[in-house]
């Protein structure tokens, strides 16, 4: 499948099956996109007549152009048959029961009250309730034990917010190191958390031990202050700045990013992404609410096509910086288009409810953190391991050749049939097509692979 574009100056031709990316002028993007319907005469015919007044461009310059084309299409750099649809159901079942990752929700309580919180306040619309350091360690021998053979296990420790149960992460990193090389592990730890209570012994830990931490800001002061505010409605801003500031600079800036959310409150988000690298933060991400679109936080139509203005903006202003010397990382950016995810990954996504679990604080299973409290989508405990086979096959068998939807979607190997909780929570089924979201997500891909091209460029006029 081809898609054509043009951003930022750039003609832009994505060959998706082949991953090829071709940038050509635009006598050849023309072409290109006539190619498949029309004879070279008829192309001819046509580009004769629309570029009448340029005498650069002549037959003998179409024709070429054309056996160019031609020429691409047999090297499967353009018009590449996809011949992923028939191996894509069977993808994860040679993955076997592998389980990689567990996201451990160490604490299902948390000291903000963010207006738009998906866990209902940290309570996954069930009871306050804390992982004791029991049930950590089961939930640990548990991905040991279902790791196969394995070695790099991935935990993030979770809420709510974690940093409310602190002695019992301390307690569970300590018990995993113990037992990981004699086990034949190793583990990487992540911390999220919405900093309210770091402290130099949270700081020296977290740098120690965590490979990364997910720290929650909105942006701009008003707009943080707006949503992220404590139970008296007092706004978390100027309590949790100097704390990321502190941890991020004591880990040299490196290993974090900084999560935030927005809402229809900034669709302007980008205002948001470079306040936070005014503060000195580098690495980020913001991501749109995914919520009920009756709720008030809801971007609504027009907030969507500002957003993607916006991602132009933020792809543009990114260049800039990189030429200043200045870079800064944005998460949904980030794009290896040449060692990139290899096709198993491609075409199965992120692994939810199959290499990927959630552990809730007294030991149960669900596939990702945003399905739990939800009971029908409880895959079974720690105990005895997955015992809803037929729910982990429903997750198994998502993947981005599992939907209608996506049949003629270019960005189907970038997105790989997309999160199957926001498709979940926006349509009712993990089968759901969430469209919002793919129209913002494939403007992410569009403005990343620019960003790309436009940073080869560069190199190449040095
Ligand atoms: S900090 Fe996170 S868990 Fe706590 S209320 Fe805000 S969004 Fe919810
Ligand atoms: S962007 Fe949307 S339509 Fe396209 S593959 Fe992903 S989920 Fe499917």
């Amino acid at each position: 499948m081809v898609h054509q574009y043009q951003l930022n100056g750039y003609n832009i031709v994505l060959d998706s099956c082949s991953g090829s990316i071709h940038v050509v002028d635009e006598v050849a993007y023309d072409i290109i996109a006539l190619f498949p319907e029309k004879t070279s005469d008829e192309i001819v015919a046509a580009m004769l007549e629309k570029y009448a007044g340029r005498p650069d461009v002549t037959e003998q310059d179409l024709r070429d152009c054309i056996a160019d084309v031609e020429a691409l299409k047999q090297a499967r750099k353009l018009y590449t048959p996809d011949t992923f649809a028939d191996m894509a159901g069977t993808f994860k079942e040679r993955s076997g029961d592998v389980v990689k990752a567990l996201c451990l929700h160490v604490a299902h309580t948390c000291n903000l009250n963010c207006a738009y919180c998906f866990a209902s306040q940290g309570k996954y619309h069930g009871d306050r309730a804390l992982m004791s350091f029991e049930v950590g360690k089961q939930a640990l021998d548990f991905l040991m034990d279902h790791s196969g053979t394995r070695t790099n296990l991935e935990v993030d420790f979770f809420g709510g917010e974690p940093l409310m149960n602190w002695d019992v992460v301390k307690r569970l990193v300590e018990y995993a190191r113990s037992v990981e090389k004699e086990r034949g592990k190793n583990f990487r730890f992540t911390l999220t958390t919405n900093g309210m209570l770091i402290d130099d012994d949270v700081i020296d830990f977290a740098n120690r031990e965590m490979s990364n931490v997910v720290l929650s800001l909105d942006g701009r002061k008003e707009i943080n202050d707006r949503t992220r505010v404590d139970y008296a409605g007092n706004g978390s801003y100027d309590r949790i700045v100097p704390k990321f500031q502190k941890l991020v600079k004591a880990r040299g800036g490196k290993n974090y990013y900084m999560r935030g959310t927005f809402t229809h409150a900034n669709p302007d988000f980008t205002k948001d992404v470079f306040h936070m690298a005014d503060l000195g933060f580098t690495e980020l991400s913001m991501e749109p609410v995914v919520c009920d679109p009756d709720d008030p936080a809801a971007l609504t139509p027009e907030d969507l096509e500002i957003v993607k203005d916006q991602y132009e903006t933020l792809a543009e202003d990114m260049l800039r910086r990189e030429k200043e010397g200045k870079p800064i990382t944005f998460y949904h950016y980030m794009l290896d288009l040449t060692g990139g995810p290899c096709i198993y990954k491609r075409i199965s996504g992120c692994g939810s409810g199959t290499e990927y679990m959630a552990v809730t604080p007294w030991g149960d299973l669900y596939p990702c953190h945003q399905f739990v409290g939800e009971e029908n989508y409880k895959l079974g405990d720690i105990w005895n391991g997955v015992t809803n086979t037929k729910l982990r096959d429903e997750f198994r068998a998502c993947n981005a050749y599992a939907r209608p939807e996506c049949a003629d979607c270019w960005a189907k190997l970038y997105c790989s049939g997309g999160c199957a909780a926001n498709a979940y929570h926006a349509t009712g089924s993990i089968r759901g097509v969430y469209e919002p979201g793919c129209e913002l997500f494939r403007k992410r891909i569009e403005c990343a692979i620019m960003m790309k091209v436009a940073e080869q460029d560069t190199r190449e006029d040095d």
